[in-house]
């Protein structure tokens, strides 16, 4: 007997190749394809994502869809839906004066913010009305759609969303949309009243959504169980301790078309497993590059990252002092905060034979990185999944990472990278000179590059995991 396919109705404020800013627009503009994908009992997913004015529409093929309003205090606010395909998926831009009115994806102004994630969370369920398209699974992601949980939870009594069943996957738990109260308010969504949420939660959009939601997904089983800690749990440890049996981690994937050293054009020689000597001219061209020796015994370090402190790189650079004595070269591609920036290029002027900071993104360079460089630093203070880590390994470069988060479960000490726990710069150089040594047989590292290359991180996998958890609800 087949049945008819789940429908899921996915949100996110943003998702490749319509935007992107981080791992975020990765995820939903990969996922979403992943599971009408499978093989067996593919959901119909349908993405939904606000119609920001960095979107280009010259080369999409747009059509009305809806034209509604939206309540608000002071006047209803008027939506507009435009639709799109993109490789089968159907996909929703929301547009409307709070997402049309701000030039960024996100504003540095949280109440530009606020009240644009507000409209859009809410205008994402009324589209699913108009469309006459009631979903099983409503599926929002971080604090920007996690709203449309805690209205759609309010509205349970409407027989359109009675019994619709809702997913919250937590990319970052830190981000919460702090600042909101106003425009909720202004929407008509009180506070929550219940006393499980901390007081400081009740009217903040990310705490909200996951006190709605059915079921919570951390991006890693590791940050599954650290959220649930006072290290981790940015003051929700204790009530998703009382979830806890909801919650889940499932890793994220990266697009194994897109991240293929056998047909990478940005490189300038491609390489596969087999063909790794491939690699030392990469590395060459680097050197060249960047001004540092051409020499391919020396190991070539690198970072590509945002420079946010959640991303450890003032540890990575205080433990590359402390190994003055060895012979390394680092290339530091980033950027982000000022001072992180400075102390980056400050490590280059004190040894410009060995470092280049290359204060900028560069989606090219990072492939050459990837592709070039012997090591990946990555020493997150906290890492719910990790992009970087997975891209790396799968172009032969070797993480030299903290064991926290997604990095903790994509990473084997030794075997397909190297692993350190404290977040301390003299526990992370001691790895360092272990990964050194290691570096210095070569048969021994053509081995650990060997079985990082070998892992298995396409989306597929990750995919299944979501279609099990949907099927569960
Ligand atoms: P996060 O999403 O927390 O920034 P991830 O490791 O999940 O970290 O993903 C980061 C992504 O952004 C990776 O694809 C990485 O290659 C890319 N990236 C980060 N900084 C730069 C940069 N300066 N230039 C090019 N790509 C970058």
């Amino acid at each position: 007997m087949s049945k008819s396919p789940l429908k899921i109705l996915f949100l996110a404020s943003e998702a490749d190749p319509f935007v992107k800013v981080g791992g975020l627009g990765d995820v939903a503009g990969s996922l979403p394809y992943a599971l009408r994908a499978l093989e067996k009992a593919p959901p119909d997913v349908r993405l939904v994502i606000p119609f920001h004015s960095v979107i280009h529409t010259e080369k999409m093929d747009l059509q009305r869809v809806a034209v509604f309003t939206i309540p608000r205090q002071g006047g209803d606010v008027p939506a507009q839906v435009f639709q799109t395909e993109m490789r089968g998926l159907p996909v929703y831009l929301v547009s409307g004066g709070p997402i049309s009115n701000s030039q960024k994806v996100y504003d540095l102004d949280p109440r530009m913010d606020s009240e644009k994630y507000v409209f859009f969370s809410l205008a994402a369920l009324e589209l699913a009305r108009k469309l006459g398209w009631r979903p099983d699974i409503v599926h929002a992601n971080d604090w920007h759609t996690s709203v449309s949980l805690y209205a759609l939870h309010r509205m349970q009594a409407d027989p359109f969303w009675a019994g619709v069943k809702t997913v919250f996957s937590v990319h970052n738990l830190c981000y919460m949309g702090a600042g909101s109260e106003v425009a909720l308010s202004a929407y008509g969504l009180p506070p929550v009243d219940d006393e499980s949420l901390p007081w400081w939660g009740k009217h903040v959009p990310l705490p909200l959504g996951l006190w709605a939601a059915d079921k919570i997904v951390a991006v890693s089983p590791s940050y599954a169980e650290e959220i649930q800690t006072p290290e981790y749990g940015c003051g929700l440890e204790g009530f998703l301790q009382q979830r806890r049996g909801r919650v889940s981690g499932i890793v994220n994937g990266i697009d194994y078309a897109s991240w293929d050293p056998s047909q990478d054009s940005a490189l300038p020689a491609t390489f596969t497993p087999e063909t790794l000597s491939a690699r030392g001219e990469i590395k060459t061209t680097l050197q060249t590059q960047f001004g540092l020796d051409v020499d391919a015994s020396i190991p070539l370090l690198a970072m590509v990252t945002r420079m946010d402190q959640q991303k450890g790189v003032d540890i990575a650079l205080e433990a590359l002092r402390m190994l003055t004595d060895q012979s390394w070269q680092a290339i530091l591609l980033g950027t982000g905060n000022p001072d992180i920036e400075a102390t980056a290029r400050r490590l280059e002027s004190d040894f410009p034979q060995r470092v280049a900071a290359v204060i900028r993104y560069d989606a090219k360079l990072s492939r050459q990185i990837y592709g070039g460089a012997d090591m990946l630093l990555m020493p997150s203070r906290y890492e719910p999944c990790g992009l970087a880590q997975m891209i790396a390994m799968r172009y032969g470069s070797l993480p030299v990472a903290r064991a926290t988060g997604g990095l903790r479960d994509t990473i084997a000490d030794s075997r397909t990278g190297f692993l350190f726990t404290d977040s301390s710069a003299a526990v992370m150089a001691a790895t360092l000179r272990r990964a050194l040594a290691a570096f210095g047989n070569r048969e021994a590292w053509q081995a650990i590059q060997k079985a990082a290359m070998a892992e298995n991180f396409s989306w597929e996998q990750s995919a299944l995991q979501y279609a099990a958890l949907y099927r569960s609800l």
